[in-house]
């Protein structure tokens, strides 16, 4: 497994496996790797000849007083996880690489930027729409892979997909949990014993939302309530958002039909982490 860190390193490698019409694979990430980002390694080896994994912090995508300079970082650890799964190139630029002095282009998908997620972190979705329409342009994927663990941002990158011809494939793959129903995420690192204990609260409201569904409640104003009211019992919590939307325009929805995403963001003290299910064709996803 080779790691490369400048554009011309990973243009070659990438023009010798284009000549050759081998299938690429790629996993962009923001590295200190867990399940969620192996599942889709696993799956890119399963469905790619190549599979190349892009580690980057972007901060494009971090706000001012967010948490760009101490985000969790370890690529000693993140290689030897990725050499294990058979990875074949990590690309992993410096900053200066990404966005050298004079950068001025940038990638939006207007409204549905702005919602869920997007409201309480303004340039957000343009800095992921950016970077991974760069990344993309320089790995030239025949598909590439995303967790549902960030359901906005899979369908704001369908979007880009689509809207701008891009000729590579969006494959979103579920949720991977810790095995007491936590959502995987870098960011968990940064919770104390007792916030990861009162963190579980994000997948106990979704379990809520599941259980009224199921006994046959389709008002998303009542839904949401509940969940409010569990989440609020929380003393370490503070909700950022919980809401029930369509999975395409991510517009509230007043009632849930066929499909819906139920989504949430809260702070457990000082991190704040997300998590979500989908509701498709009926059936529940998280
Ligand atoms: P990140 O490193 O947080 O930017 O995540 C890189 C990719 O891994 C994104 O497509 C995420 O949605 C995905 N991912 C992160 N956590 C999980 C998880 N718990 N389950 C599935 N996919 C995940």
């Amino acid at each position: 497994m080779e790691i490369v860190g400048t554009v011309i390193e990973l243009r070659e490698k990438i023009q010798v496996w284009k000549k050759q019409g081998q299938k690429i694979g790629f996993v962009p990430t923001m590295g200190y790797l867990h399940e969620g980002h192996l599942s889709l390694v696993r799956e890119s080896k399963k469905r790619s000849n190549l599979t190349v994994v892009s580690i980057f912090v972007n901060p494009m995508q971090f706000g001012p007083a967010e948490d760009y300079k101490v985000y969790p970082r370890d690529l000693e650890r993140d290689r030897a996880l990725l050499e294990r799964e058979g990875v074949d190139l990590v690309f992993y630029p410096p900053v200066e690489v990404m966005y050298p002095e004079g950068y001025k282009t940038y990638v939006e998908v207007e409204d549905l930027q702005d919602k869920l997620c997007g409201k309480s972190r303004p340039g957000h979705f343009r800095g992921v729409c950016t970077v991974v329409l760069k990344l993309f342009n320089l790995v030239q994927p025949d598909e590439a892979y995303f967790g549902w663990k960030d359901a906005q941002q899979v369908i704001i990158l369908q979007k880009m997909v689509e809207d701008l011809n891009l000729p590579v494939k969006i494959v979103a793959l579920p949720l991977v949990r810790d095995h007491d129903g936590l959502a995987l995420s870098s960011r968990n690192t940064y919770l104390s014993p007792e916030e990861r204990r009162a963190a579980l609260v994000l997948k106990k409201s979704l379990d809520l939302a599941e259980k009224l569904i199921i006994e046959g409640e389709r008002e998303a104003r009542k839904i949401r309530q509940k969940m409010i009211e569990l989440i609020s019992a929380e003393p370490l919590a503070r909700i950022d958002y919980v809401e029930i939307v369509d999975l395409k325009t991510l517009e509230p929805l007043e009632t849930i039909g066929d499909q819906a995403l139920i989504a949430l963001a809260v702070f457990i003290g000082r991190t704040r982490l997300i998590d979500n299910l989908r509701i498709i064709s009926g059936g529940i996803e998280k």
